[in-house]
């Protein structure tokens, strides 16, 4: 499997589109593209998910919307202040500034609207199918959760990586053709968990994959080690409990497993099922 170390860290953090300019998505193609994202993700379509073309000046100011509902204005001010007083920028307003003008995703999915937007114009096929992996993660984990979230930033980051770091792998690497399975398990109760099992080349890239999600995830936390209590039964390499969501990582030589879910042991036990122990 190609390395993709970097392109993981580098999407999770800011999202960037994949795509190559060619024709306008029609409606058509929208169908087309949810049933991809339904068969790569493993997660069945509850509903249609509309697929909204809109002008660059009404696409914009929708991303800064978004953008503002994740990190409130306030909180923005508050930390804008921050960086001027420790001297990492020389005035206010640089924060805001520079968060403006580094949005240049062209394709977004709003799970308060539960629709995908798209600016007009543009061939966004690859970035379209990362929305709406996430249209469909919404239907069955509810992706507002990540919302009340906000008042906690560490638990925030941590979650909307796992989010990120899903619909990157499902769309950026299941869909790129690189191999690898991702599945949807249900236990008694009905609970889902996203399993992705990846086949690396090398025992070599399956360790540098590892260090760069448990730097990543520390680096969320703000924490020495992984937030996970070793009382808790979890038999995989490294766990976490992160706001809504449960992430379990388990690596057997070139394999990986990456399962994500409610509950940690559920996440737990189906990372030892797909890669078993020994
Ligand atoms: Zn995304």
């Amino acid at each position: 499997m190609r390395r993709f170390v970097p392109a993981l860290v580098s999407a999770v953090l800011a999202a960037a589109a994949l795509a190559a300019a060619a024709a306008a998505v029609t409606p058509g193609d929208a169908k087309t593209l949810l049933r991809v994202a339904s068969r790569l993700s493993g997660l069945d379509v509850r509903r249609a998910v509309p697929v909204v073309s809109e002008p660059a000046k009404s696409f914009s100011a929708r991303r800064l919307k978004l953008l503002d509902r994740l990190y409130p204005p306030s909180a923005q001010s508050y930390d804008d202040e921050l960086y001027a007083a420790l001297g990492l920028s020389t005035r206010t307003g640089t924060l805001r500034k520079a968060l403006t003008t580094t949005q240049k995703q062209r394709v977004l999915y709003d799970p308060v609207a539960r629709k995908a937007y798209v600016q007009a114009g543009k061939d966004e096929r690859d970035a379209i199918l990362h929305e709406l992996v996430h249209a469909l993660q919404d239907q069955h984990f509810d992706l507002r959760r990540v919302e009340l979230l906000k008042g906690r930033r560490d638990a925030s980051l941590a979650a909307a990586a796992a989010v990120e770091g899903h619909s990157t792998l499902v769309a950026g690497v299941l869909g790129a053709g690189h191999g690898g399975r991702s599945a949807v398990y249900r236990d008694a109760e009905g609970s889902a968990t996203v399993l992705i099992a990846l086949d690396w080349d090398t025992p070599r890239d399956a360790a540098q994959w590892e260090e760069a999600v448990q730097a990543y995830v520390n680096e969320a936390f703000d924490a020495d080690r992984p937030g996970f209590p070793a009382t808790t039964p979890c038999a995989a390499i490294l766990c976490w409990q992160i706001g809504a969501h449960a992430i379990v990582f388990r690596r057997d030589g070139g394999r990986t497993a990456l399962a994500l879910g409610p509950s940690l042991a559920q996440a737990a036990s189906l990372a030892v099922e797909i890669v078993p122990s020994g």
